[in-house]
């Protein structure tokens, strides 16, 4: 099936069939980016049914992103009760300050100032960027994972890793409604092609779908959770400043500053310095010193004494404390 003719059945079928959840309301602009926000926290642990009356609360009570960041932690906690994983409630309020202090009190509208505040990971920046801002970005959460996986017939070890599903969720396509496309997915996948029993008679992409029509659905788990990687990562030094470069190079952290890197397979007698783990990869570092003058494209000297000021993502960040330590 073509890009454009799953793209109008899903769309069409999420207009007939979309559940009325309070962060789909129509507001303005803003408030919508504010409760995008919210809820893609929410929701980073929890199912949307038990999300609901939380959302509600936290919205009547903290109605903007100032409220947010000036609220006190006793309520806070208070308004999260009951839904777990208080990290996500302490790292909300965080990005809220992170928004005023650096962004003017606007949330940002690119991958790279969004990763940068705390609890934001890759799947909540191309939430908040498909959701609140109409771009064209497919998040890639369980439920839309599970039909691109049941849509490709998707089952060997290689083709679930998550960068060969970011690589196919290409067929998905584009559309000038980015926002409702990525709900629509994320709601197909918990209406109808649900982990067990999927609806397939209700589907509106079953024609082309290859595990309709070899009757097999079930999911391949992907037992490499956790998979071993293993960099060297080089450390050049001028007076007390450290070379970061724009990573162009490595799926993860895209387009952020990191430490100039190479990815080692399997490598014998590896003594690693540094461990760190991110998404689905448990790196292992080894930290080189060099002094050879290297040209990198996008390089820049950062200076060490202003860490505060710069805008890093937590990896770097972690990797310039291990530096100052040792
Ligand atoms: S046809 Fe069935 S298995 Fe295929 S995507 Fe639709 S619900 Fe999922």
């Amino acid at each position: 099936m073509k890009e454009k003719i799953i793209t109008k059945k899903v769309l069409k079928w999420y207009d007939l069939n979309k559940r009325s959840l309070p962060w789909r309301k129509k507001v303005s602009l803003k408030r919508k980016q504010y409760y995008t926000l919210v809820s893609e926290f929410m929701l980073q642990q929890t199912q949307v049914t038990t999300v609901i009356p939380f959302f509600n609360k936290f919205i009547k009570d903290l109605p903007s992103i100032d409220s947010l960041a000036k609220v006190n932690e006793k309520k806070l906690i208070k308004l999260w009760e009951g839904l777990g994983y208080y990290s996500r409630a302490r790292n909300l309020k965080k990005t809220a300050r992170a928004i005023i202090k650096n962004f003017n009190g606007k949330l940002p509208i690119n991958s790279e100032d969004l990763l940068t505040l705390p609890g934001v990971g890759n799947y909540t920046a191309n939430a908040i960027l498909a959701i609140a801002f109409n771009k064209p970005y497919i998040p890639l959460d369980g439920n839309i994972e599970r039909v691109l996986k049941r849509y490709l017939y998707l089952k060997k070890e290689k083709e679930i890793e998550k960068d060969n599903l970011i690589k196919k969720k290409i067929i998905f396509g584009t559309t000038l409604r980015s926002s409702d496309y990525a709900q629509a997915l994320m709601e197909l996948g918990a209406l109808i092609c649900r982990p067990s029993n999927p609806i397939c008679g209700q589907c509106p992409i079953r024609k082309n779908c290859k595990s309709y029509r070899k009757k097999d659905f079930t999911l391949t788990k992907n037992t490499k959770k956790n998979r071993e990687k293993y960099f060297v990562l080089k450390v050049y030094k001028k007076d007390q400043k450290y070379l970061l470069i724009k990573n162009t190079k490595f799926n993860f952290l895209k387009n952020l500053s990191i430490f100039p890197m190479e990815e080692l397979s399997n490598p014998k007698n590896f003594n690693q310095n540094l461990n760190f783990k991110m998404s689905n990869m448990n790196m292992n570092i080894k930290i080189q010193y060099s002094k050879d003058n290297h040209k990198f494209p996008s390089s820049y000297w950062f200076d060490r004494k202003k860490l505060d000021s710069y805008m890093l993502p937590s990896f770097t960040k972690k990797v310039v404390q291990y530096l100052e330590k040792n």
